[in-house]
């Protein structure tokens, strides 16, 4: 069938979104494919047409109960045969489904990762006719995310037990080692990519150093969003209550939510926020994916998520519908003290640490940067852009700025002299000419680069680098051993067409011990 007729017909859309026709193209010629879309993009439709298109099912795994419901709902009211099949459903209508599903009965089939990875349920499959699988919110199979279902893991066997069948991942995560690891961990070696561009352009992103949070959050509540829906993400579920009961006592309907609260609760207040106008909830990261409330006109945050990934899609829930939005968050050094305390101390190994880590650092680096907050998100997330936006503090209040063009070629040359194979501690040492067994020994204090570094300390450099990597110019190897690696985006700089302008190192603040359970 036509896919563009059952866009008009059962959708009742016009046009395409580019990329999702020749998403779908490439689906219903058996093509495997990885996409890459903001949330809001349209990538349902990137399954949906081609599995109503093609023979058989379309079967569609995902992690949120609740959307797949939704989906099914308005599926079946555009007269779309549509079934799931989740811990919700009872044994008889479990069985219907099953039904339905052998009898070719089904143009698209949504179901939870453990339920497909039965053995029951994938022989079940295989008498059955299947269009292709749609592997939605794929990122969860990223262990270094912060969505990690150990469950996505086991959905590799898709590509061997089924190998005619087209697969579609998609996700609204879109960083270089996260894509990576889902064509890794997913076999998707020889799919099609197609990446959109992740720019939300309504949305104003405004970032300030913290000095009382209460009152600074106050003040931007009432001045710019009196009565308006908004999310304000804290770090702790005591920070959560503290400061969902001070708005509260300020005039302010606030409500928390975090993990830690009792379901009903949790699941009042969700409503709360949704039903009614101008809720603003307070809550830690628990309180996420699954919410699509279009008018959320502000995202707070009063602590520094842990990766730029984690900063983008929270912020990313706001302005939904189009309309203008404020990313909104203060923070401070002890911030970067806690997340660090955090990750050094969490049972992970040293490879996921040192991941993490290198998250952590592009965060700061995004905080501490003067160039256009939007490009450098963006850059971060593998997309160039020439002009800033217009629509973020550092465009409308440039900071003050030094010239590090120099230091920062110095910095990319010892990373090319030492062949991509090193991460950024050793790196330092050989700019400062440090004395070192393990610099001798591959003959790196040899080299022109060996001590020409001296005009910064050792913690400049490190800034330096954190700069360099949020801005997309160095990227990290994910395989383990956290070496730095020259991108294509560099070459401006090397070759002296950019010139590198930094932020000035901010004042450290007061530190705060931790005592607070995140
Ligand atoms: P995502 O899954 O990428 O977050 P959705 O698939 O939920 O996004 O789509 C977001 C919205 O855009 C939905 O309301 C959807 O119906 C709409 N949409 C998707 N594709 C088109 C299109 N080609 N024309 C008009 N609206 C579209
Ligand atoms: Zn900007």
């Amino acid at each position: 069938m036509d896919l563009r007729k059952i866009l008009h017909s059962v959708f009742g859309y016009e046009t395409f979104r580019p990329p999702q026709d020749e998403v779908m193209a490439s689906v219903v010629q058996g093509q495997d494919v990885l996409v890459l879309m903001p949330t809001g993009g349209g990538k349902s439709l990137c399954y949906q047409i081609p599995a109503i298109a093609r023979r058989g099912v379309g079967v569609v795994i995902s992690p949120l109960i609740a959307l797949m419901e939704d989906q099914v709902t308005a599926l079946r009211q555009a007269g779309v045969k549509a079934a799931f099949l989740n811990s919700t459903l009872d044994r008889a209508e479990a069985d219907h489904v099953e039904e339905q599903l052998l009898r070719g009965d089904l143009d698209l089939l949504y179901v939870a990762p453990e339920r497909l990875m039965t053995a029951r349920f994938l022989s079940l499959l295989e008498r059955a006719s299947v269009a292709l699988f749609a592997i939605d919110e794929a990122h969860c199979v990223s262990q270094w995310g912060h969505d990690f279902r150990p469950e996505y893991i086991q959905l590799a066997i898709l590509a061997e037990r089924f190998p005619g069948i087209p697969r579609i991942a998609l996700t609204a995560t879109a960083d270089e080692i996260t894509r990576r690891e889902i064509i890794e961990r997913l076999r998707l070696g020889n799919a099609r990519v197609f990446i959109s561009s992740f720019d939300r352009p309504n949305i104003h992103y405004r970032l300030a150093q913290r000095r009382s949070p209460r009152e600074q959050l106050l003040r931007f509540i009432r001045e710019e969003h009196p009565g308006e829906a908004g999310i304000v993400y804290c770090m702790t579920r005591k920070r959560v209550e503290a400061t969902a009961e001070w708005l509260a006592e300020q005039g302010v309907t606030a409500l928390p939510y975090h993990a830690g609260l009792p379901a009903e609760t949790r699941q009042s207040n969700q409503a709360r926020f949704r039903n009614e106008e101008g809720v603003v909830v307070v809550a830690t990261i628990a309180f996420g994916m699954g919410i699509d409330k279009p008018d959320v006109r502000f995202v707070a945050h009063l602590n520094l998520p842990k990766s730029l990934e984690a900063y983008y899609q929270e912020t990313g829930r706001a302005g939904r519908d189009g309309l203008p939005a404020d990313a909104w968050m203060v923070y401070g050094l002890d911030d970067v003290i806690t997340l660090r305390q955090m990750l050094e101390s969490s049972e992970t190994d040293d490879a996921h640490k040192r991941v993490e880590r290198h998250k952590l650092e592009a965060m700061l680096a995004f905080c501490e940067q003067t160039d256009c907050r939007r490009r450098s998100l963006l850059g971060y997330f593998g997309e160039q852009r020439d002009e800033p936006c217009g629509n973020c503090d550092s465009c409308l209040e440039p900071p003050e700025t030094w010239d590090a063009t120099v230091p920062a070629q110095k910095a990319l040359s010892v990373i090319h002299r030492t062949e991509q194979r090193f991460g950024v501690n050793y790196l330092i040492d050989v700019l400062l000419g440090k004395e070192d067994e393990r610099i001798r020994r591959f003959g790196h204090d040899r080299q022109s680069t060996f001590g020409i570094g001296s005009e910064l300390t050792g913690t400049e450099w490190r800034g330096l680098f954190r700069q360099l990597i949020a801005r997309g110019y160095i990227a990290v190897d994910v395989q383990g051993h956290g070496s730095l690696q020259l991108t294509e985006n560099c070459r401006p700089v090397l070759r002296g067409e950019e010139k590198l302008l930094l932020r000035k190192e901010r004042k450290p603040t007061r530190k705060r011990s931790r005592t607070e359970k995140p």
